[in-house]
């Protein structure tokens, strides 16, 4: 059980199209409950999205998850970027086919430029497929005084569909 007292919220973004990208989320979900000093408090659907960028490749699975933890965000992102090696990512080319991708979205509020990690995460607003599933666990959120839902909506040219769990 993670001690809220010095705990914060942070809200991480998944997404898969290689080697059976349902499976790739189930294992990261399972992999995101298990972080240290952490605890995952809420899970959202799954959703298919079109991929950015080149076309000739899967469609993508993604999915937000919010976890409570004590880690500090590079720690964090350390974990988070340990999860896809395990996955066995193999980038093949920038915004190419994935076997697991984890982005940061949100830390406690947080904004910052580290070498390595830049929070918010500065592509999130211009993405449905992560606006759409922060709103269902996180619909009063403020990203810059907007709500996920609203962003989300100003993004209806980016096709992306609801998955039934
Ligand atoms: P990508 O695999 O395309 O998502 O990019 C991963 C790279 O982005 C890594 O080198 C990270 O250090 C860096 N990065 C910067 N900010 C973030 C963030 N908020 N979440 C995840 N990776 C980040």
């Amino acid at each position: 059980m993670t001690d809220h007292r010095h705990s914060a919220l942070a809200y991480i973004g998944l997404g898969s199209n290689l080697a059976s990208p349902r499976d790739q989320l189930a294992r990261a979900m399972a992999s995101l409950a298990a972080l240290p000093v952490s605890e995952r408090v809420a899970a959202s659907s799954l959703y298919a999205s079109a991929p950015v960028g080149p076309q000739d490749q899967p469609d993508f699975i993604n999915a937000v998850v919010a976890v409570r933890t004590r880690l500090s965000p590079l720690a964090l992102l350390d974990q988070l970027q340990a999860i896809e090696q395990r996955h066995r990512r193999v980038r093949h080319r920038h915004w190419g086919p994935r076997t697991l991708d984890l982005d940061l979205l949100w830390f406690a509020g947080l904004n910052c430029r580290f070498p390595r990690l830049t929070l918010p995460h500065p592509e999130m607003i211009h993405r449905r497929f992560v606006l759409e599933p922060l709103a269902e666990i996180a619909p009063t959120l403020s990203l810059g005084g907007e709500l996920p839902g609203c962003l989300a909506n100003r993004l209806e040219d980016q096709p992306l569909q609801r998955l039934s769990a």
